[in-house]
């Protein structure tokens, strides 16, 4: 342990007229009843560091049972400091320094903040070395820190870590995403992000009740921490959104490993308030690349996620270059497609409905299409892009209106057709649908018998309690509410009782395998029926051959829509493409005589 040694400042201003121990020729006694006077433990040293004069608080600290860890011993005081404060290496180094520039004249004044083991407790000193001229020496104060510095390390605690499940918050994330980037550019090896969102977590809030659902994250969040290294961080990062950083993943099937087990960690159900409860979670995961910045990695995570979500509950997707390049794609897509809104690019494409039992035209469906220089682009390109952008609203609007208009319209020149209007979960969800349909019904003079709105399986069981509510006021209205793509989701029996719903529309896809696939017959005739139990009506999507019509009509379907009748077609090719229909539809005879004709 070094302590101050060498050449000393000669006294500029030795009046003081004391004598202590015939080392420094000052009155020590004085000295110290002058030192008494301080709060905190005091002490002089004279100019080799050696301690002259301690204060009453320094003595009584010293004197205190199991000692405070400064003691009032004479000597050398960096020798004297060093055992009381557990030989901390680096700090004694600090000070010896820091008491060597004050006493060499160097430095004014010199301030050092440490922490010693003190029991069980941890205590914070700040400690102070000014010189004191009169003997070339100095005055070292110590002032105990340990209670501010507890509260600011409260406070820093609280400001990055999530109150409810304790675990680091977004600020801290970003934070060890940072210091894991690094880690990655040094060694080579990439960090992996999991994005997680619990699946239907609204629903627990709503059903079972704010407690309940924050007892559900502590679980949650429990068991993924228990999965974790040391090193790994489990990050809440908003609501029921949760992500997992691995930095260091020697392999792709390290990685997958992670994410795997964070993902088992659920399949035993939770107990809940007495009940258990099944929970799942999306997971969107992504790979670090090089220079990759925080922001982008998460991301990246997060579109996986999204990507997950939407494939329904319980899915793990893998960011990839191609999800990348889609997500620049949806960006673009974005940007044109507000331009589009804007100049009246959209256009609505109608194609026929056609009632089975009687043999004629009864609807059309409303498709949009996005009308542009180089070509008619296809609802499956933008619809995404709408959706995630939140432009699906607006754009929702015009699709509406456009659609109630056209149908007015046509029922003034004597086509009464019913007209049905696609609605996607945002559009469902919108606290405002209902006024937005009333308001196209009303500008337009459309009934609302002749409206329907079609939404499908998934956009259901996005938020179910919101899709009934929403569901039941736009039936009130008048409006019929059809299913659309049934089958391809979760073909829950429970909403086809809770909603008011007027029409199932079977999915293409089982039209498509009829009578080449038993399975797909079965489903489609079990379709018919239970949209017959649930007293609604069966549309039948796709419909391209002779052969399904027919398979249709032999199992009861009442209606269907498909190439077979006709593609969609602009407003103004209507006339000729229900001239068409008709055509097609009389070559096929109905089956089913027993149904009273129009
Ligand atoms: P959807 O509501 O299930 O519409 C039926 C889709 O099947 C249409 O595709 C239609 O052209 C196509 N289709 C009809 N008959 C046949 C057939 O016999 N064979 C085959 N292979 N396909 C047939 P489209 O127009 O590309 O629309 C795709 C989807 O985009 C729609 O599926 C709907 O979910 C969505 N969509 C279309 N317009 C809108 C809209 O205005 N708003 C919203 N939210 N979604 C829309
Ligand atoms: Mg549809
Ligand atoms: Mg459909």
């Amino acid at each position: 342990m070094p302590t101050p040694t060498g050449p000393r400042k000669a006294s500029t201003r030795s009046s003081v007229p004391v004598s202590p121990n015939g080392r420094t020729g000052h009155d020590p006694s004085l000295l110290e009843s002058l030192l008494d006077v301080m709060e905190y433990s005091t002490c002089v040293v004279n100019g080799d560091g050696d301690i002259v004069a301690t204060n009453r608080a320094w003595r009584q600290a010293a004197s205190g049972a199991g000692g405070s860890g400064l003691l009032p011993v004479e000597g050398p005081y960096v020798d004297v400091w060093a055992p009381a404060t557990g030989d901390n290496r680096v700090v004694a180094e600090k000070i010896s320094v820091g008491l060597e520039l004050v006493l060499s004249g160097k430095s004014d004044t010199f301030s050092i903040d440490y922490a010693f083991a003190s029991g069980d407790k941890e205590r914070w000193i700040s400690l102070r070395i000014t010189p004191l001229h009169e003997i070339s020496g100095a005055v070292l104060s110590h002032v105990d820190i340990s209670a501010a510095t507890r509260s600011a390390r409260a406070m820093s605690y609280q400001s990055l870590h999530d109150p409810l499940t304790q675990l680091p918050n977004q600020d801290l994330l970003r934070d060890r995403l940072r210091q894991a980037l690094a880690w990655a550019e040094r060694t080579g090896r990439p960090v992996v992000v999991a994005f997680l969102s619990l699946d239907g977590f609204n629903r627990v809030n709503e059903r079972l009740g704010h407690i309940a659902g924050d007892e559900l994250l502590q679980a949650v969040s429990g068991r993924w921490l228990a999965l974790m290294r040391s090193g790994d961080t489990l990050a809440r990062f908003a609501g029921d959104e949760f992500v997992a950083v691995w930095p260091g993943v020697e392999s792709i099937d390290e990685g997958e490993a992670f994410v795997h087990g964070l993902f088992e960690a659920l399949a035993r159900p939770f107990a809940l308030t007495g009940s258990s409860m099944a929970v799942s979670a999306s997971i969107g995961v992504a790979v670090s690349v090089p220079s990759q910045s925080p922001d982008d990695l998460l991301q990246a995570a997060d579109a996986a996620m999204a990507e997950a979500k939407s494939r329904g509950p319980g899915h793990i997707t893998l960011h990839s270059d191609a999800l990348r390049e889609g997500i620049h794609l949806r960006l673009r897509t974005e940007v044109e497609l507000r331009e589009a809104l804007k100049h009246d690019e959209l256009v609505l494409h109608y194609q026929p409905v056609v009632d089975l039992t009687r043999g004629v035209t009864t609807g059309v469906e409303a498709l949009v299409r996005w009308q542009r220089a180089d070509g008619l682009r296809m609802p499956d390109t933008f619809i995404p892009a709408a959706e995630a952008s939140g432009l699906i609203v607006p754009m929702g609007v015009w699709v509406l209106q456009e659609a109630c208009r056209q149908g007015a319209l046509w029922r003034r020149q004597g086509l009464d057709l019913d007209v049905a209007v696609n609605l996607s979960a945002r559009q469902v969800t919108d606290p405002d649908v209902v006024s937005i349909i009333q308001d196209a019904l009303r500008r337009s003079g459309l009934p609302p018998q002749r409206l329907m709105v079609e939404v499908t399986e998934s956009t259901v069981m996005e938020d179910a309690d919101a899709a009934e509510v929403a569901l039941r006021a736009i039936a009130a209205l008048g409006v019929t509410v059809a299913i659309d793509d049934f089958g391809t989701g979760y073909s829950s029996l429970v909403y086809l009782k809770r909603y008011d719903l007027h029409a199932l529309k079977v999915d293409r896809s089982f039209v498509a395998g009829m009578g080449i696939n038993a399975e797909d017959d079965a489903i489609v005739a079990s379709i018919i029926n239970l949209a017959g139990a649930v007293g609604a009506v069966c549309i039948a999507e796709g419909v391209e051959t002779r052969e399904q019509h027919a398979a249709l009509v032999g199992l009861g379907c009442d209606y269907a829509q498909g190439f077979l009748f006709g593609r969609p077609v602009p407003a103004e090719g209507l006339g000729q493409a229900l001239a068409d229909c008709a055509r097609v539809l009389a070559a096929q005879p109905l089956a089913r005589t027993d149904v009273p004709g129009p």
